[in-house]
């Protein structure tokens, strides 16, 4: 370690930013962020540095900095945007006894400045001891990825309990346990969603049971389409808490890797057109594992509450009365709109967009088919595959036009994705192509035409006619 890792107290401490540049700027501000009284030494000044010291929130000198003006400072910050300037103030820093900084200089620095995460109270600081300063933005960008935003809030919540755990449990070893509980499961999961009244209660539950009883609970994850890279961070925090893990066909072995490696999985989709286990059978494991004090994770494809039946465990799980939190993920049409470069809502050619069934409890969707066949929309079809004709037919007769551009989607967002495009006309021979393959999504409206498909059929005319 060349450089000794430290966290300065400067509240209400003199500090000398040395220089008028735009780097002195961001230090100043930095500097202010931390409750120091800055004194900018520089003749000139970059604007908005001027505007703090017209707002009082920095006082300037006009003047070089001697090492006698320099003396009370406890730390120096040099950018004075000049080689030659920096060497020379950090000389006079240096004589005055004061650990000096120069930004881009480590040679000419005492200490240098770590790469910063803040998360409130939270504060991460990196370094690379001046090797590679790309390096530690680097790293912040991972950290900052790993580190949910509402950090600090949970630093407040443990502040806040923290003599009330000291009353009621004597043991050091057992008030560990507790902590381990509060900070890595349930309760931090719901301070972190801004929930903070359920946390309080759950903390409490914990505080009385003692903290051996660890309160499971139910995290309904949305997995998205398909690339992992689209899981959200709550999602991915939340996988890697998971003691069991119960997921569907629609999440693939990619996002499944994602799962904490000690989980246990339990597949409960759907195989072929009958179900493995029933919807009863689901909520009823879910329920049971949560009581037994495990982390379950509900995995689902997409987002659990479109066309999820995520509404039914959540549902479930609340008159069972167990801990359960909802993770929206990013649902088909979206992934595979993208993907395929499909703008649903494009300003051009539609001024809505529908998501619909092709599939209900009942077989059929019952519609006013004229509704869905108004030009100006986006159509979005989940589970319409093996439809697609009759849905074609219904769309005809209620008046939209043959030649509407119709895409399909397979597997949105893998590596192996498919797109077909063609015409409404067309929609039953598009779909025999996608008929033994994965997953597959119909998108009906003119924005279809603008899709990167592999197959296309009547590709040229569809653009013209868009
Ligand atoms: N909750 C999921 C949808 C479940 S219904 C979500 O929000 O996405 C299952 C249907 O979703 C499939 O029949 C298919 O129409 C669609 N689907 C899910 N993932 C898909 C993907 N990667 N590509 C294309 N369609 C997909």
């Amino acid at each position: 370690m060349r450089h000794f890792p430290t966290f300065f107290d400067l509240q209400d401490k003199p500090v000398a930013v040395i220089g008028g540049t735009a780097m002195a700027l961001q230090r100043s501000r930095l500097l202010i962020a931390a409750g120091a009284r800055v004194t900018v030494f520089a003749r000139t000044l970059a604007p908005d540095l001027a505007e703090l010291t017209l707002d009082g929130q920095i006082r300037w000198e006009a003047a070089q900095a001697e090492p006698a003006d320099l003396a009370e400072y406890r730390l120096a910050f040099v950018a004075t945007g000049d080689a030659e300037g920096d060497a020379i103030a950090a000389e006079q820093a240096r004589r005055a006894g004061v650990a000096v900084n120069v930004v881009d200089r480590p040679e000419l620095c005492d200490f240098i400045m770590p790469a910063i995460v803040e998360r409130g109270a939270v504060t991460v600081g990196i370094s690379t001891g001046g090797a590679s300063p790309v390096l530690a933005r680097n790293l912040r960008a991972r950290i900052e990825a790993a580190l949910p935003a509402r950090l600090s809030e949970l630093a407040r919540f443990a502040a806040s309990f923290r003599d009330k755990a000291k009353s009621l449990i004597a043991g050091a070893a057992e008030r560990r346990r507790f902590w381990d509980a509060v900070l890595d499961g349930p309760v931090a999961e719901a301070v972190l969603a801004g929930r903070e009244e359920t946390a309080r209660s759950l903390a409490d539950e914990l505080l009385a049971d003692g903290a051996a009883a660890r309160k499971g609970a139910v995290y309904i994850v949305g997995a998205g389409p398909g690339d992992p890279d689209l899981l959200t961070f709550r999602a991915h925090r939340l996988m890697q808490q998971a003691d069991i893990v119960f997921h569907d066909e629609l999440v693939g072995p990619e996002v499944l890797n994602y799962v904490r490696r000690d989980a246990e999985r339990v597949y409960v989709g759907k195989i072929k057109s009958h179900h493995s286990k029933s919807q009863e059978q689901i909520n009823e494991l879910l329920a049971e594992h949560a009581r037994a004090g495990k982390r379950v994770l509900r995995l689902k494809g997409g987002d659990p509450f479109v066309f999820g039946r995520g509404g039914e465990e959540l549902d479930y799980l609340r008159r069972q009365g167990i801990e359960t939190i909802v993770v929206p993920g990013i649902t088909a049409a979206l992934g595979c709109a993208a993907s395929a470069g499909i703008p649903l809502t494009h300003r051009d050619h539609a001024s809505s967009v529908t998501f619909l069934t092709g599939h209900t409890r009942d077989g059929e969707l019952a519609t006013d088919w004229r509704v869905l066949a108004r030009p100006d929309q986006t159509l979005v079809v989940y589970m319409g595959l093996s439809n697609a004709a009759s849905l074609a037919a219904k769309l005809l007769v209620a008046g939209l036009p043959r030649g509407t551009p119709v895409a399909i989607v397979e597997r949105g967002t893998r590596p192996d994705q498919r797109v077909s495009t063609g015409a409404l006309s067309d929609l039953k021979a598009l779909a025999e192509r996608h008929k033994d393959g994965g997953p597959a999504l119909l998108i009906i409206g003119k924005v279809a035409a603008l899709a990167n498909a592999d197959i296309q059929t009547f590709a040229t005319s569809l653009k013209e006619a868009v």
